[in-house]
């Protein structure tokens, strides 16, 4: 059993952990961030893609706007290799009201959020997949952002400032003494060992599973848990973000996201967040909503649908199925003062577009809490892998063009090279191929990890050497992995790279002999087509 001493737990490793971390770590202060997982692995990795401009917000939530439209221009300043700059047009389908626009624009003014209505001509040049019968539109600041690689880089600024970063580590128990929280027990999931680490202040940044985690203390945390489910096209239907023009209501956007479009997002109250899977209703909801904004969003292939938890804090009882009318805005939770136990402070809700925000505001509790005032810089440094501009699309294939070899792509579909590869299995953070894909998109495009999937394994083995019943199960469990989010949402040309992938990786490699998972029949279209 190892032991740590250090002032601040943090525990999870998404955006608002990471976050913690990078701004505590940076104001001086002996930082250990926990995550169970893999660094992203929670809502984090899951959510729809979109850097907020805050206009979804400007007319229901106005300092949520502000908040976004603020962040918003601090994240483009401090990580833009991990935003596109696309911008965002807001339309007025044929059933919406278009002169709701009058009111989103006044609002967005209030808010101090950059729209500017565009002639409808201009938007269907720009976007020809856009419905043709919009009525108006509206440009904002909206963007598509990767969380992972901003996960990742924010993960990796938290170490160069000092922090201990340790994925793969699951907090078990909150340790007490004298009605104070003194730390945790970890487990170390890759070492198989009990990881104590002593902490002036613990800091519980699990998202959700933020309740859990104060459970663990006889604390209760009133969270509501919503599910949102997406769905991933096999290409750019759209190279903006294109939502609706309306009341804010679940799933209203299509947008682009490196070589895909998501169409996204619904909202279903869950019980439990360790039990969320797409649901068909879900799946029908988002291709009818979606296709109002972009017709073809029905008819393309459908690469994968899944989804991602939200922690909505709610201050009074809620009823119906859906979390729509709690507030996305986060709280910060002293235990000392709703419960009665030091030593350990809570931060749910929010957004990613507001972590950054999240993280300055926790670190400023943080330090009430040890009694010491230290400004927050996380604002004013950019990450690490930060370049002089925004992520261009098509960057990826000018590299390949001129620097690498047909032999040293290991993905075609994302364009993954061998040496990125590499260079992500040799960092000591990476245990599985999913750690793989989040670090370099493998297994993201059309194929799901069929042509690359084995490739990969048989790379990771060659540098990491596991024992072959490890590097047989990382493949299964990959290919296991990509399957839970092609099942649901599978018909026509993907159930047909569903079978050749089987076929593969079963009769040809005999990787996976009796995998139960794989010999669960298809089932059927959730479009009923
Ligand atoms: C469907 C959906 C779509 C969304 N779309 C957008 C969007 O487009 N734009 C936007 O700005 N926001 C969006 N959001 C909100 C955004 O995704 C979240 O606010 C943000 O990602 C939350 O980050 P987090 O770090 O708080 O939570 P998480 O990313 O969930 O991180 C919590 C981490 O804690 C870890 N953990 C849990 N228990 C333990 C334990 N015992 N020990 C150690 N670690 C533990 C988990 O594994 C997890 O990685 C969306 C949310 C959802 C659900």
């Amino acid at each position: 059993m190892r032991s740590l001493e250090t002032e601040v737990l943090v525990i999870g490793g998404g955006a608002t952990g990471a976050g913690i971390a990078r701004d505590l770590a940076m104001r001086g202060f002996r930082t250990v961030v926990v995550e169970r997982d893999d660094w992203a692995s929670g809502t984090t990795g899951r959510y729809n893609g979109l850097l907020h401009s805050g206009s979804r917000y400007s007319v229901n939530h106005l300092d949520s706007a502000r908040d976004c439209i603020r962040e918003n221009r601090i994240l483009r300043r401090i990580m833009p290799h991990c935003i596109e700059d696309t911008g965002g047009y807001v339309v007025a389908t044929p059933v919406d009201d278009p002169a709701y626009g009058d009111r989103l624009m006044a609002a967005c003014r209030a808010a101090g959020i950059p729209i500017e209505e565009v002639p409808v001509s201009r938007v269907l040049r720009e976007e020809p997949l856009v419905n043709p019968g919009i009525q108006r539109a509206l440009r904002v600041p909206d963007a598509p952002a990767d969380s992972f690689l901003a996960t990742l880089s924010t993960i990796e600024s938290a170490r160069q400032h000092g922090a201990r970063t340790l994925n793969y580590h699951a907090v078990v128990e909150l340790l007490t003494s004298a009605g104070r929280v003194i730390g945790a027990v970890c487990h170390d999931r890759v070492g198989n060992e009990r990881v104590t680490i002593f902490a002036d202040l613990v800091i519980n940044a699990a998202g959700a599973w933020a309740g859990k985690v104060a459970a663990l203390v006889g604390v209760h945390i009133p969270l509501l848990c919503s599910q949102g489910t997406m769905i991933a096209t096999n290409y750019r239907l759209v190279n903006t973000v294109i939502t609706r023009l309306r009341w804010p209501a679940p799933v209203d956007s299509v947008l682009c996201s490196h070589s895909v479009s998501v169409l996204g997002c619904t909202d279903v109250v869950i019980n439990d967040p360790d039990d969320c899977a797409p649901q068909p209703s879900e799946l029908r909801q988002i291709l009818a909503e979606c296709s109002q904004l972009v017709p073809a969003a029905r008819s393309v292939r459908h690469l994968r649908a899944w989804c991602g938890v939200r922690p909505l804090y709610r201050s009074a009882p809620v009823n119906g199925s859906s979390g729509q009318g709690l507030s996305r805005a986060h709280v910060i939770l002293d235990h000392a003062v709703t419960d009665g136990i030091e030593g350990i402070i809570s931060v749910v809700g929010g957004k990613w577009t507001t972590h950054r925000l999240m993280a300055e505001q926790t670190a400023d509790a943080a330090c009430r809490k040890l009694n010491t005032q230290r400004p927050c810089r996380t604002h004013l440094e950019a990450l690490p892998g930060a370049v002089g501009h925004h992520h261009r699309h098509g960057e990826r294939l000018a590299h390949v063009e001129t620097t690498a070899t047909q032999s040293g792509l290991v993905c075609e579909c994302e364009l993954v090279e061998r040496s990125s590869l590499e260079e992500a299995a040799v960092s000591g953070s990476v245990i599985s191929l999913d750690d793989l894909r989040r670090r370099t998109r493998l297994g993201m495009g059309s194929c799901q990890g069929g042509f690359c999937g084995y490739r990969a394994a048989g790379l990771l083995h060659a540098i990491n050497r596991p024992p072959s019943n490890d590097a047989r199960r990382r493949v299964t469990e990959f290919l296991q992995g990509r399957w839970k989010g092609i099942a649901p949402i599978a018909r026509d040309n993907q159930v047909r790279q569903m079978r050749l992938n089987e076929l593969l990786y079963r009769q040809v490699l005999a990787l996976l002999p009796g995998s139960p998972d794989i010999e669960k029949p298809l089932q059927p279209p959730a479009t009923g087509k």
